[in-house]
């Protein structure tokens, strides 16, 4: 399988090159060349099939030979070794619960698979990567980003992860997902903004005596890698729905909106999906677009859902893509909603109260937008993507239902563990100095 650049400037390129790559060299996003269809076979017989073998059959052809079966099938399973439950709400509504992995986001399946696959790249050819340089993953994150690839990279040998992050705006669970594991992993402090870090991060890429000095990579969501496991949430949750000659309405909490890109993939390959719905907080600039056709981009605001202010969400130029800029067939499956704070709020209390179910705001902004829809499609059911545990934005999930939120066991021992972190200026020199230091230059 070959990637081409969106921009469409670039040359094309394997898995591994767009693994490597990120971004392609033109500033576009790579996307593959076809869409690969899922055997008729695996569709009709999911249920007979184990979690692990449905991972392989689908990513295989994305990878194509780049990465060897036995490899691959060790990486997908240790991608989804967690529970990846259907849980009925309603009678119309069932969540899919994402965050049973090590950080509870469900950015954990991107993190985790694109680490093994960089990891095994690394490994299996150093001279590609530049001899003597040190494979450096760098990440800027306002939140659960961070604790994901950081959790995924941890002990991946022959790569180092420097991760910035704001300092005093990331919950303190976050802060502790991201700065106490140590080994290979760096935790840098910077007193700023997530847009002071990101810039950094910028700055990094394109600094020539770092380029000498360091394989510097990105880990954000743009890459191929993170991008393309996400499939698996909607195969597994079709696995798992009952009803396989009514498939479901799936609203999918969106940002920079590469999950429910995922899904709507997963879809032209084969699988059985009713309806999307990209579900969006106060920041519409998909919701606006579906409604003029015209996009957009805005300034991000900010609301209790905040993984999702994004005021230009990078992968929508993937959607636009599968559907070949075609408008009537995208509106033909898709359609997207803006959900206001006050809303999200009374979901998550209401659903709380009368269905004894605790959604996190990503997961009510989803659930809000799927009701909606419901009302006008009373033939259909659906599922919501919930991506993360509400212990995780509890700050905003407490106040809401009047009650604490427990702690799970899994991440109970990790918030008594040290901070460990670097404190950083907001100033690329600085940035840079580490990384020279950490290259041992
Ligand atoms: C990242 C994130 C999202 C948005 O996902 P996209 O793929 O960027 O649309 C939604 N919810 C949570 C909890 C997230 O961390």
């Amino acid at each position: 399988m070959q990637y081409f650049s969106t921009n469409h400037q670039s040359p094309e390129v394997d898995f591994k090159q767009a693994t490597i790559n990120g971004q392609a060299p033109d500033k576009g996003l790579y996307f593959p060349e076809r869409i690969p269809i899922v055997s008729k076979e695996l569709i009709e017989n999911i249920s007979q099939y184990s979690n692990e073998e449905i991972a392989y059959q689908v990513m295989k052809p994305y990878v194509g030979d780049t990465i060897p079966e036995d490899e691959l099938r060790r990486i997908v399973g240790e991608t989804i070794q967690f529970d990846i439950p259907l849980v009925k709400v309603t009678d119309r509504i069932y969540s899919l619960e994402l965050y049973h992995g090590p950080t509870l986001a469900f950015k954990d399946v991107g993190a985790r698979f694109m680490s093994r696959c960089l990891g095994y790249f690394v490994k299996q050819s150093e001279s590609n990567l530049g001899k003597n340089k040190k494979v450096t993953v760098l990440v800027a994150t306002s939140g659960d980003t961070g604790g994901a690839v950081a959790n995924g990279f941890y002990e991946v040998e022959g790569v180092e992860v420097v991760i910035l992050y704001p300092s005093g705006k990331v919950s303190s669970v976050q802060e502790k997902q991201l700065t106490t594991l140590g080994k290979n992993i760096h935790a840098l402090e910077i007193d700023g903004t997530f847009d002071d870090c990101q810039q950094m991060v910028k700055q990094a890429f394109t600094d020539e005596q770092l380029k000498q000095n360091l394989f510097l990579t990105s880990a954000n969501s743009i890459n191929v890698a993170r991008w393309l496991p996400q499939q698996l949430y909607y195969f597994l949750a079709y696995k798992l729905w009952a009803d396989k000659n009514n498939p479901p309405v799936i609203a999918v909490p969106s940002g920079n909106f590469g999950n429910i890109c995922a899904g709507i993939l997963a879809f032209q390959s084969g699988l059985p999906v009713q309806h999307f719905i990209a579900a969006c907080n106060a920041n519409d600039v998909v919701p606006n677009y579906m409604q003029t056709q015209d996009y957009v981009p805005k300034n991000a605001v900010a609301t209790i859902s905040n993984a999702m202010d994004v005021g230009n969400p990078s992968n929508f130029i993937r959607i636009l893509e599968i559907f070949q800029h075609q408008f009537t067939n995208l509106a033909a499956v898709f359609s997207s909603c803006s959900i206001s704070e006050e809303l999200t709020k009374s979901t998550l209390a209401s659903v709380y109260k009368n269905h004894h179910y605790l959604l996190d705001p990503h997961g009510a902004v989803g659930f809000s937008a799927l009701d909606q829809y419901l009302q006008s499609h009373p033939d259909q059911k659906g599922i919501v993507l919930e991506t993360a545990h509400p212990v995780k934005f509890y700050d905003a999930v407490e106040p809401v239902i009047g009650q604490s939120v427990p702690i799970p066991t899994a991440i109970q021992h990790q918030l008594t563990l040290e901070k460990n972190s670097i404190k950083m200026e907001a100033k690329s020199e600085s940035l840079k100095s580490f990384l020279l230091q950490l290259s041992g230059t």
